[in-house]
C-alpha cells in the first residue's frame, strides 16, 4: 500500500523533484548546510490507518497521512488530498511546495498537507463522511487554528471541510471553531470569492505575465489540462480577460476545437456528463495532445509530473500558468526556460487558494465578514505583489521563475528561523 516512489502521477517521485528545487535554490543562495537540512525534512509526517464501516457491512482500514513541514513564519497550512494514487512521499512534497507557497505569497503561515488513499469517485456520500470523520479523529492532536489549518485539495471540497471542521469542535467541546479549516462552504463561515480564489489568482498572474511577454490577450488562445476547481475558474477568467479556450480535458480525455469553446458550455456540459469528453464541435485528444497544442497560454490543471524531459521540447505555449501543484519536471523546466517559455510556478500562480483562505481564517478569527469584491481586490494586490517580487528575483539571479520563487521564499523563510533560533 505505501508505495514511496510512485504517486499519483506515476513513477517519477515529486518529494525527488521538492529536494532538487530545494538544491537548486540553496546553491544560488549560498545556503547554509544545517539550514539546508532542516528544510529538506518535514518536522513532523503522521500516519494513520482508518477503520471505515463501508455501506455493505464490510470493514475497510484506508491508510492517510499528514506532514506538516515548516512552521517558523506561522502555522501549517495546507489541503488535504483523496485520491487512489497518494503516497507519503507525494504528500511530503506537497508540504515543502506549501512552506514556499505560503511563503511568496508573504502570509503568516507555514507548510502542511494531508492525503488519504482512497478513490473517493466509488465511494457513497455517506461512507464519505465516515472515513473524513475517523480522519479529523486520528489527525485532531497535531491540528488546531494556532498548530495546523488545513483545506481542500484534489478531490476534497466544502463538504468534507465542514465535517472536520463539526469532529473536530465535538472533540475539543466547542459548539464551533471555524478557524481550524478553511475552504468551508458559507453558511458555516466559509469566504466568499474562496471557491474561485485558486482560479482567480491564476488569471491575476496570467494579467501580469502578458503585461512582461506583450500577449495581446484579445488574440490569446489557451489550453487547460484538468476542468477541475482550478481548472475551471482560471479559464473562464482568463477568457474574460479576452483569451479564447481552445482545449481542455480532465481524467477521462481532452477536447479541441480551434474556434474555440466557451467555459460556461464546457461547464454545463461536464456537470451533465461528467467529462468535457464529447463536448459538441469540438474533437477528441488525448491529455498528451493537449500538453503540446499549438496555444499561446497552457494551463496544468491536474497533477504531478505532467510535463518531462519528454515533451517539454514540444511545447509551442508561450506561457505556462501552474494550476496543478508540480506539474513540471526541473529537467523540463530547463527546457522551457532555454526555448524562452515563461513558466509561472505553482507556488506563485495557484497561491491564491491559500491566499484567500488566509483571509477566511481571518474572519473567522475576528468573527466578521467581507465582500466579495473586498476579497478580490485583496488578493489581486497581494498576488500581483508576489508576481513582480518573482519577476525582480528572477531577473536579479538570472534564473527561471521557478528558482526565482523557491530562492524568494527559502530567503523568507530561513530570515524566520534565524529570528526565532533553534529550541530546545
Ligand atoms: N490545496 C490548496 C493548495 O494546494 C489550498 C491550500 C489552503 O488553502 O490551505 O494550495
Amino acid at each position: 500500500m505505501l508505495d514511496t516512489a510512485k504517486s499519483s502521477a506515476g513513477s517519477i517521485n515529486p518529494f525527488e523533484v521538492a529536494l532538487k528545487q530545494l538544491d537548486e535554490a540553496a546553491k544560488l543562495i549560498k545556503l547554509d548546510k544545517g539550514l539546508h537540512q532542516v528544510l529538506a525534512n518535514p518536522k513532523r509526517v503522521l500516519t494513520v490507518s482508518l477503520p471505515v464501516k463501508m455501506d455493505n457491512g464490510e470493514i475497510r482500514v484506508f491508510t492517510g497521512f499528514r506532514s506538516q513541514h515548516n512552521d517558523a513564519r506561522g502555522p501549517y497550512k495546507g489541503g488535504i488530498r483523496y485520491h487512489p494514487q497518494v503516497t507519503v512521499d507525494e504528500v511530503k512534497a506537497l508540504s515543502m511546495w506549501m512552506t514556499w507557497k505560503c511563503a511568496v505569497a508573504d502570509i503568516p503561515y507555514g507548510g502542511g498537507k494531508g492525503g488519504i488513499i482512497c478513490n473517493p469517485k466509488e465511494m457513497s456520500t455517506s461512507e464519505l463522511e465516515r472515513l473524513t470523520r475517523r480522519y479529523a479523529y486520528a489527525i485532531a492532536d497535531i491540528i488546531g487554528p494556532h498548530t495546523d489549518i488545513p483545506a481542500p485539495d484534489v478531490y476534497t471540497g466544502g463538504k468534507e471541510m465542514a465535517w472536520i471542521m463539526d469532529t473536530y469542535s465535538a472533540l475539543k467541546g466547542n459548539y464551533v471553531q471555524p478557524e481550524v479549516i478553511t475552504g468551508k462552504p458559507i453558511a458555516i463561515g466559509g469566504s466568499l470569492g474562496r471557491n474561485e480564489a485558486t482560479g482567480r489568482g491564476l488569471a491575476f498572474t496570467v494579467r501580469e505575465a502578458a503585461k512582461k511577454l506583450k500577449i495581446n490577450m484579445k488574440s490569446a488562445t489557451v489550453a487547460v489540462q484538468g476542468f477541475g476547481n482550478a481548472g475551471q475558474f482560471a479559464s473562464q477568467l482568463v477568457e474574460e480577460q479576452g483569451a479564447t479556450v481552445i482545449a481542455a480535458s480532465d481524467s477521462k480525455g481532452g477536447v479541441y476545437n480551434k474556434a474555440g469553446m466557451k467555459v460556461e458550455a464546457l461547464r454545463k456540459h461536464k456537470e451533465k456528463t461528467g467529462s468535457v469528453v464529447g463536448f459538441p464541435g469540438a474533437k477528441s485528444i488525448s491529455n498528451e495532445e493537449l500538453l503540446e497544442t499549438d496555444c499561446t497560454i497552457l494551463i496544468p490543471a491536474a497533477l504531478e509530473n505532467q510535463i518531462t524531459a519528454k515533451n517539454a521540447g514540444k511545447i509551442k505555449a508561450k506561457l505556462v500558468a501552474e494550476a496543478a501543484n508540480g506539474p513540471t519536471t526541473p529537467e523540463a523546466d530547463d527546457i522551457l526556460y532555454k526555448n524562452k517559455v515563461l513558466t509561472i510556478p505553482d507556488i506563485l500562480a495557484n497561491g491564491g487558494g491559500v491566499t484567500v483562505s488566509y483571509f477566511e481564517w481571518l474572519q473567522n478569527l475576528r468573527r466578521e465578514y467581507w465582500s466579495e469584491a473586498e476579497v478580490n481586490e485583496r488578493l489581486d494586490r497581494n498576488i500581483t505583489k508576489s508576481f513582480l517580487d518573482t519577476y525582480t528575483t528572477s531577473e536579479k539571479y538570472g534564473v527561471n521563475m521557478r528558482k526565482a520563487s523557491t530562492v524568494l521564499a527559502v530567503n523568507r523563510v530561513v530570515e524566520a528561523i534565524q529570528l526565532r533560533g533553534l529550541w530546545p
